[in-house]
C-alpha cells in the first residue's frame, strides 16, 4: 500500500529527533543512527508454516539471515488487514470488559496500528545488544518498544508530526491493548513486558481501577508516567544492570487479583485471531477453474 507506506516513512525522519531526546543520561545517546531499513504497509493475502501458527504476527523485520542482512539490510513490513482483525475481534470486546465506558469510546485503529509501528522502530533506538542481524525477543528488549514507542507518539503528538486527536486514544488503546497481549501468558516476552508495564503505570496512578473492576487513564498523570517508566527501562538497558532488570521483572512482570479478574471476564473473548485466507481460496479455487 503506497499511501500507507509513504505516511509511515515520515516517523522514519524522527527517529534521530526521538533518540537525541530519549529520557536517559545523554551520554548513552546515539549521536548518528544507522540506515533505517524501510517500511512498508502490506495486507496478507496468505501464510503458512511458522508464518500461521500461535499468535499471529502483526509486524516482522525479515530476513533473518545474517549474510543478507549485512549486504542488504532488513526490511520491516507491516501487515495492516492482521492488525485490523486483531483490532476488531479481540481489542474492541476486550475494551468493553476491562475498560471504563467513558474509556471505551477511547480506544481506535489509528493508535493501536501506529503504536505498533512504533514499537518496531524503537528497537533500533536507545541502547540495545550488539548483534549482527536477527533482533533479539527478550522480554526487555520487547519492554523497551512497547514503553518507548508510547513516549515517542507523545513527542511526535507535541511536534505536530501525528494529528493531536491521537492523544485522546493512545493511552486508552494502549491500556485495552495491554490485557490483549498478557492473555498470551507472562512467560511469552510481550505479555509479561505488558504486565510490567500495566503494573508500573498503576503505581504511578496513570492508570486507576474503579469499584466495578474496570480500568481507565488518569489523563493528567499518564504522559509524565510513560516517560518515568522509559527513563527507568532506558538506564537499567544502559547500565547492562542484570540484577536490577531481574529485580524489576519479578516484582512487576505478574498478574495481580484486580488484573486477573478482568481476565477472568474475558473467557468469551477470543485470545487470538485464526485466519480464513478467504481471498487465496477464491484465488485457487479460480485457478482450478471452479
Ligand atoms: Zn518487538
Amino acid at each position: 500500500d503506497e499511501g500507507e507506506t509513504r505516511k509511515l516513512s515520515r516517523f522514519a525522519s524522527e527517529l534521530q529527533w526521538l533518540e537525541d531526546r530519549l529520557p536517559m543520561n545523554p551520554e548513552g545517546r546515539n549521536k548518528r543512527l544507522g540506515a533505517l531499513a524501510p517500511i512498508r504497509v502490506v495486507d496478507v493475502v496468505f501464510s503458512a508454516g511458522d508464518g500461521n501458527h500461535d499468535v499471529q504476527t502483526a509486524a516482522f523485520n525479515l530476513p533473518n539471515d545474517e549474510r543478507i542482512v549485512a549486504e542488504k539490510g532488513t526490511k520491516r513490513i507491516m501487515l495492516r488487514n492482521t492488525q485490523e482483525a486483531k483490532f476488531k475481534k479481540v481489542l474492541v470486546p476486550v475494551s468493553a470488559v476491562a475498560l471504563s465506558a467513558a474509556d471505551r469510546e477511547n480506544v481506535a485503529f489509528a493508535p493501536f496500528f501506529t503504536h505498533i509501528l512504533m514499537h518496531e522502530l524503537m528497537h533500533g533506538l536507545g541502547p540495545h545488544d550488539i548483534e549482527v542481524g536477527g533482533r533479539k525477543t527478550t522480554v526487555r528488549q520487547e519492554l523497551k518498544a512497547d514503553i518507548s514507542g508510547l513516549w515517542a507518539l507523545q513527542q511526535l503528538i507535541d511536534k505536530g508530526v501525528i494529528d493531536r486527536g491521537m492523544g485522546r486514544t493512545l493511552y486508552t488503546t494502549f491500556l485495552a491493548s495491554a490485557f490483549r497481549s498478557i492473555r498470551f501468558g507472562t512467560n511469552e516476552a510481550h505479555g509479561k513486558g505488558q504486565a510490567v508495564q500495566l503494573n508500573d503505570l498503576l503505581d504511578r496512578g496513570a492508570f486507576r481501577v474503579a469499584a466495578d473492576g474496570t480500568f481507565s487513564v488518569d489523563p493528567g498523570k499518564v504522559a509524565g508516567a510513560v516517560t518515568a517508566l522509559t527513563r527507568e527501562i532506558l538506564t537499567i538497558e544502559a547500565e547492562g544492570s542484570e540484577a536490577k532488570a531481574r529485580a524489576l521483572l519479578e516484582r512487576q512482570g505478574v498478574v495481580r487479583p484486580e488484573v486477573q479478574r478482568v481476565l477472568d471476564r474475558l473467557r468469551d473473548v477470543p485470545v487470538d485471531i485464526a485466519p480464513r485466507f478467504v481471498t487465496a481460496g477464491e484465488l485457487t479455487a479460480f485457478h482450478h477453474g471452479e
